[in-house]
């Protein structure tokens, strides 16, 4: 079954800083994700704590919250069949060394915690990440 969808990915400030914007954007639209929306933001740490809220009892949560804010990063809407699952799957395991060949993750991510993406998880949490970004 498919189904056209959107979701919100995120590039990291780790990826942002190495200057994988475009290479990371051709990687998308390549595998037929379309870019919708784009724009370059800084958020603070209370906003990185309310958009990463899911996590707040995980013992990564606050450095997770204060790295997401330590400089740019890219976010986007993307569009396209199954959109959810294949960004997952074009991002890889959230561990770098985890991640399969080819996918983002294995290409840029430094660690589990500067792994360079963000996706959303389900259609469901898509929807509540687009609205966060983008009102
Ligand atoms: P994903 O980004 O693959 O959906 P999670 O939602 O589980 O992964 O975690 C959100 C983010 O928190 C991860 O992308 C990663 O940056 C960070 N993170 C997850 N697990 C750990 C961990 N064990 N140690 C440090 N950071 C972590
Ligand atoms: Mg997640």
């Amino acid at each position: 079954m498919s189904s056209l969808e959107q979701t919100l990915s995120i590039i990291k400030p780790d990826a942002v800083e190495r200057n994988l914007e475009n290479k990371i954007k051709s990687f998308f639209t390549e595998k037929n994700l379309k870019i919708l929306k784009s724009k370059k933001i800084k958020i603070s740490k209370d906003e990185a704590s309310e958009f990463y809220k899911v996590h707040q009892t995980k013992p990564f949560y606050d450095a997770l919250c204060t790295y997401l804010s330590s400089g740019p990063i890219i976010v986007m809407i993307l569009e396209g069949e199954n959109a959810v699952l294949k960004n997952r799957e074009l991002m890889g395991a959230t561990d770098p060394s985890k991640a399969e060949e080819g996918t983002l993750r294995k290409m840029y991510g430094i660690s589990i915690d500067k792994n360079s993406v963000h996706g959303s998880d389900s259609v469901e949490n898509a929807k509540t990440e687009i609205g966060f970004f983008f009102k």
